[in-house]
């Protein structure tokens, strides 16, 4: 049967797949011995992952639409029947007391005899209950690892793959990057989350949020995957595919289209010259910034070299990295941001943050500042790497200006060093400041006494502004760019900046949303820097607009109010 699912699209167009589900094999599992005298603990601990997974099941029964499938009741009381037999509810807890192992281990062993024994099975009917056992482990899995699974990158098949998952961290999207999927499809997650920036960098369909895919979705299912209106169509009928395929060509003319204008200047119909820059979480994101003719890098989200590796990176590799860049762009600007790690990026050899609230805690140049060494490593080897092309420092989640004194004076102690060892490195080398907590937006022209230039992260200043999780699926209807919270603010930094003189650019989603271009330009933005898949449908924007025409409209924006006028000016705006 049909069914069709509803989420938030990350763009790419739309494609055309199989389901394939991540599974159990997936995730990496730790094995230890458990003490005797730890054993009654481990076992409580197994039974309350178990109760806990089936009050979620039980939740979920109990808050199914009327409109919903029928199928997906019938799914919930099958899993819920699952979790409730003994081989998923007494058997893992008799072989942690016999194996003296942890509740993970046990129950992997327990799937491992589930999953062999289903093999065995001839019955179709009987042999497709394997996933159901999957998926209802795996509820107990999560519930053991407190929410955040580690996974593998699983192979796709040769056929047209499609990654459908329950959810996937910043760490995973690296590993996906390169596996060859057509789309990636997940339960959770908002729409600048970190996870939705990686799935937009990689230009494929993404539907996230969409809340019982994982569970609806089983391995192979032919899915439609639309990222451009957040729909999944599951096992679609001829006629609705026919339609898709027609609009998947329409994009695929639609992106060759563009490849017209990958050459062309960023000049505005009035001739106002644009600088477009691009975004990257790794060296090897180059090669697409450079095929799109960007002016350089506006963000190297450089903690991605600290989340891919089980180990911290040491100065040599951090050097490396950063040199290979510079090199690369050959002159052209590389505006690299000191490490930027907390919130939803804890890598692998940092401990689960226990911080209350993380958005808010020991984040971005707050944790350089609190872990001296951490980032005297990073600005030695940033530093070195300075003497091989335009390299420029940039720091995040400002909050305080005595932070970019303090930065100030980590910096000249290192560049003392490097003098003393005669290692060379640009002596001129910028520092910016990320205006993205609505402090440092009020009070940028404090930040710009002591910064070369700035640079807007609008996907946290749109979090904190307007106090939306900007992780969180269940408020993403409340995260909103054209709030005139936001608008005021922006305007506000950029007008500033322009003011004084100082460099201002954006970094944020914001800056790729070709929707928002035009917004962008008439509240004076001239630099933008985006995920290098954006940069030519922003192009083509810049290229489009007369920026003397659009300025009464922006006029009347800035007063409009979010009821009534805005987003009539909004609609205007796009014409
Ligand atoms: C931002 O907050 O807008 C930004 C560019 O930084 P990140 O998305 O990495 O937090
Ligand atoms: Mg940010």
């Amino acid at each position: 049967m049909s069914l069709t699912l509803h989420g938030i699209g990350i763009g790419g167009g739309v494609a055309i797949g199989h389901a394939h589900l991540i599974s159990h094999t997936d995730i990496e599992i730790a094995h230890y011995t458990v003490r005797p005298e730890d054993i009654a603990g481990e076992v409580t601990r197994y039974d309350s992952a178990v109760k806990t997974a089936r009050q979620e099941l039980e939740m979920l029964w109990g808050s199914i639409p009327d409109n919903a499938p029928t199928e997906l009741g019938a799914f919930l009381s099958l899993h819920i029947m699952l979790l409730n037999d003994h081989t998923l509810s007494v058997e893992p807890r008799e072989i942690i007391e016999k194996r003296k192992c942890n509740a993970e281990w046990a129950l992997k062993l327990q799937l491992d005899a589930l999953l062999a024994q289903f093999d065995e099975i001839e019955e179709e009917y009987l042999r497709e209950r394997r996933t159901d056992v999957i998926q209802v482990t795996e509820r107990i899995f999560k519930t053991l690892a407190g929410h955040d699974m580690a996974m593998h990158t699983p192979a796709p098949t040769d056929r047209d793959s499609i990654l459908v998952a329950h959810d996937l961290s910043p760490a995973d999207m690296v590993l996906f990057k390169d596996s060859e999927y057509t789309a990636f499809i997940t339960d959770v997650g908002g729409p600048t989350s970190h996870t939705a920036i990686l799935a937009r960098s990689l230009d494929l369909p993404s539907v996230l949020a969409l809340r019982h895919a994982r569970s609806l979705i089983h391995e192979d299912e032919l899915l439609i995957v639309d990222g451009v209106n957040g729909v999944v169509i599951v096992n679609p009928d001829e006629r609705t595919l026919t339609e898709y395929r027609a609009r998947q060509d329409e994009w695929t003319v639609r992106q060759a289209k563009l490849q017209d204008i990958r050459t062309s200047l960023p000049v505005t119909q009035d001739g106002i010259e644009i600088e477009l820059f691009g975004n990257i979480e790794l060296p090897e994101d180059t090669d697409q910034v450079l095929e799109n003719h960007a002016t350089g890098i506006g963000l190297f989200r450089s903690e991605f070299l600290f989340l891919s590796e089980d180990d911290l990176p040491t100065e040599e590799e951090q050097y490396q990295a950063y040199r290979s860049v510079a090199e690369q762009m050959a002159g052209q600007p590389v505006i690299i941001r000191t490490i930027d790690l907390g919130k939803d990026k804890i890598p692998k050899w940092q401990e689960e943050s226990d911080a209350p609230n993380p958005a808010m805690g020991l984040t971005g140049i707050r944790l350089c500042l609190a872990e001296a060494q951490l980032f005297r490593t990073q600005l030695r080897a940033l530093l070195r790497a300075s003497a091989h092309g335009k390299i420029k420092l940039l720091v995040p989640m400002l909050s305080h200006v005595g932070e970019v004194k303090q930065t100030r004076r980590h910096l000249e102690e290192v560049k003392a060093q490097l003098r003393a060892e005669n290692i060379p490195f640009d002596e001129q080398i910028e520092l910016g400041g990320m205006i993205e907590v609505p402090a440092a937006a009020f009070t940028v022209e404090h930040f710009l006494h002591h910064l070369d230039f700035a640079s807007i992260g609008t996907n946290d200043l749109i979090q904190y502004t307007l106090a939306v999780d900007r992780n969180d699926d269940a408020v993403s209807h409340l995260y909103d760019p054209v709030h005139p919270a936001v608008i005021r603010l922006l305007h506000h930094v950029i007008s500033t900046c322009n003011r004084v003189g100082k460099p201002i650019s954006m970094c944020g989603e914001m800056a790729g949303d070709p929707a928002l271009t035009r917004l962008l330009l008439g509240l004076g933005l001239r630099r933008f820097s985006m995920l290098p898949a954006r940069l030519l449908k922003v192009k083509e924007q810049v290229l489009s607009t007369d920026l003397a025409a659009i300025q009464p409209l922006i006029t009347q924006l800035l007063e409009a109010d979010e009821i009534d006028g805005l987003r009539q000016v909004m609609e205007q705006l796009q014409a």
